[in-house]
């Protein structure tokens, strides 16, 4: 007997709705509709297992097939079933409140509306002008029975024909979209949402090479792998396993550094593999890796929310049910479930990276450039993974020598405290550009650090506060004397009038430096110390480079670079450029500058020991020089 009735949503019409605001995510329909199909198959085992049903398991699988000509798609199962009052109950009812009200929050958020209503199945609706479902309980006696509905809020249901249990599902794909009748479409989705469930989903059958041709053969395309290396015990697996899932998701990838396998029973249910990956330069570019399961199923892999912001950088996959993944990014946030995952990620991501510091330091600082961008992102961005890292965190000198935080410390401070008691960690960003600072730094009996990764600026100001009583000091940002100031600086006794003119003989000989200004700097040196070096302020110069990294400082950004000339007045060259241009009017002192041969030889060494001689003033420098000769 047939009988017709009216879907009980309280929404007039709920399907406009899910075709309107769901175009955006049509495909998951896919997802939804196979992992009903296996639940229906895994439901089935277990009442097998429990001894509530007797009957014949057979071959569990679940099958996808394509007919273009009819316009079907149809998804089977051999598993529960459904009597005509189970379909009523789970199909007719949709019992929802507010819907519109939630509709307009998340409409652009498919996953979010169809999780929310669980409209799994309806999401059917998204790709298909009619919908049937042909169904037969596995419960003993059971008729098999046919729900049909085209998308208004009218279905039919009547007696059917079907000799095995379980159900199918067939889709009357509509015109617009039709490519899900596309066989290369369908096996694409397949393998995006369906590849590790725990059912073998049949697609079709396996094809071979025949006479240069792709025949079918007998046996069945099975497109996913049952048993993904994260369901598995990590005791059994080995290194080759875990590196060849590696290449499994990602092909052509180089080889992980390293890997963790989580396994969480309580109080949430956590599985999963990360892993860290070889990081080569950008730090954008290896985000979206990591991909995210419940149960197998795949559903995002944009775990932005889930795990900390820097964890994103890892590769691998997560699989939790305990994620609420029909939320909000949000709401995810303040979710104390996935809180609680976030931090035992990050507590075991630091366990892993602490004991390979501990149990295999040479591999740890072989593979350091890879894991420093890694480990500095996560001590800036979490304070809890900040106070583990302190103990493996690396620093690594001009000489490729490292050092945890406590060792070089131990290393420095003697020769490196100031007067005011604070330790002075020496830096350089570029080898080759500031080489001749860092030798004369080394000459002087200090050692150090190289900082030329992606967030060491960031670094050097975060670690300032961190560490107690610490200064962070580029080599170039003073004069070696100063850079470590021992004792009170010597006060230079120069008139106004005198710096007046000594700074009009030397400026007037600095070539033009595009976005480039100096000030002068008189400093009572040493005798012996070098006569005018240029160096850089440090608090200006490292605003302007953070501020290249993040918007909203654009203030420091637009600055010129502003450098320092610092004259040694106790030079006994200085001392008689002063004694020349005592008293002279500033056009006099020009002249005077522009013939003085030795002025423009020293400004010009000094720019070119900060590698700021280029172009006209580089040429003109070299012939000079070669006329010497
Ligand atoms: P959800 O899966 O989130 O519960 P769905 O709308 O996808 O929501 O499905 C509603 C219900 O319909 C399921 O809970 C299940 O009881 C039933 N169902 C759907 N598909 C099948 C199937 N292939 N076999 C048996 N029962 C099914």
């Amino acid at each position: 007997m047939e009988q017709k009735g009216k879907i009980g949503v309280t929404t007039e019409n709920i399907f406009p709705i899910i075709k309107k605001f769901l175009y955006s995510d049509h495909e998951i329909f896919l997802r939804e509709l196979v992992s009903n199909a296996v639940d229906a198959t895994q439901k089935l085992k277990t009442y097998a297992s429990l001894g509530e049903f007797k009957g014949e398991l057979g071959h569990l699988s679940v099958s996808v097939k394509v007919d273009k000509e009819n316009g079907t798609l149809t998804i089977s199962d051999r598993g529960i079933g459904m009597t005509s009052e189970e379909i009523d109950k789970y199909i007719n009812q949709i019992a929802f409140s507010s819907a519109n009200e939630f509709l307009d929050k998340y409409k652009n958020d498919a996953n979010s509306i169809i999780g929310h209503f669980g409209l799994g199945f309806y999401s059917s609706f998204m790709v298909s002008k009619k919908v049937e479902i042909v169904t037969k309980s596995f419960k003993e006696g059971a008729e098999a029975v046919k729900w049909s509905c085209d998308g208004s809020p009218e279905y039919t249901i009547e007696p059917a024909e079907k000799e095995d249990r379980g159900t199918d599902i067939i889709l009357y794909i509509d015109d617009e979209n039709k490519n899900f009748l596309e066989k290369g479409e369908i096996d694409r989705l397949l393998k995006k949402y369906c590849r590790f469930l725990s059912v073998p989903v049949v697609f079709g059958k396996k094809t071979d090479w025949k006479d240069g041709k792709s025949v079918e053969t007998d046996e069945d395309n099975v497109i996913n792998d049952t048993n993904p290396l994260w369901t598995r015990k990590p005791a059994e697996l080995k290194e080759e396993d875990y590196k060849k899932f590696y290449q499994e998701l990602y092909p052509f990838s180089d080889e992980p550094m390293f890997w963790i396998h989580l396994n969480v029973d309580y109080p949430f249910k956590l599985t999963g593999i990360l892993y860290f990956p070889q990081v080569k330069s950008n730090v954008d570019m290896n985000r979206n890796k990591i991909q995210l399961y419940s149960n197998q199923v795949f559903v995002t892999d944009s775990v932005e929310g889930i795990v900390p912001e820097f964890l994103t950088l890892m590769h691998g996959v997560l699989d939790s049910p305990d994620i609420p993944l029909n939320v909000s990014r949000s709401y995810l946030q303040s979710d104390q479930n996935v809180k609680k995952i976030s931090n035992h990620i990050t507590k075991k991501v630091a366990d892993r990276l602490e004991e390979i510091f501990k149990n295999e330091r040479t591999q740890f600082e072989d593979k350091w450039d890879s894991l420093k961008l890694f480990v500095e992102y996560g001590m800036l961005t979490d304070d809890k993974f900040y106070e583990r890292a302190q103990k493996f965190c690396l620093l690594k000198n001009t000489d490729g020598k490292m050092f945890t935080f406590d060792e070089y410390k131990t290393l420095i401070s003697s020769d490196q405290t100031d007067k005011d008691g604070n330790l002075v960690y020496l830096y350089a960003n570029n080898k080759d550009e500031q080489y001749s600072y860092i030798g004369t730094a080394k000459d002087k009996g200090y050692d150090v650090l190289l900082f030329d990764g992606q967030l060491d600026v960031h670094m050097a100001s975060f670690l300032e506060q961190k560490l107690e009583k610490s200064r962070f000091v580029r080599v170039d940002s003073d004069t070696v004397e100063n850079l470590i100031q021992k004792e009170d600086a010597k006060e230079t006794t120069l008139t106004d009038k005198q710096k007046e003119e000594l700074s009009e003989a030397f400026t007037s000989q600095l070539p033009k430096i595009d976005k480039t200004e100096f000030t002068v700097d008189y400093k009572a040196l040493d005798a012996k110390a070098q006569p005018i070096q240029i160096t850089q302020n440090e608090f200006m110069r490292r605003m302007k480079e953070m501020s290249a990294m993040q918007t909203g400082m654009g203030f420091y950004g637009e600055m010129p670079n502003s450098y320092n000339l610092v004259l040694n007045v106790e030079h006994p060259f200085i001392k008689k450029v002063m004694a020349d241009v005592d008293g002279k009017e500033k056009e006099a002192v020009d002249v005077y500058a522009g013939e003085n041969k030795e002025i423009r030889q020293l400004i010009d060494l000094a720019l070119l020991a900060n590698g700021m001689l280029k172009g006209e003033a580089l040429n003109n420098f070299v012939k000079r020089n070669m006329e010497n000769i």
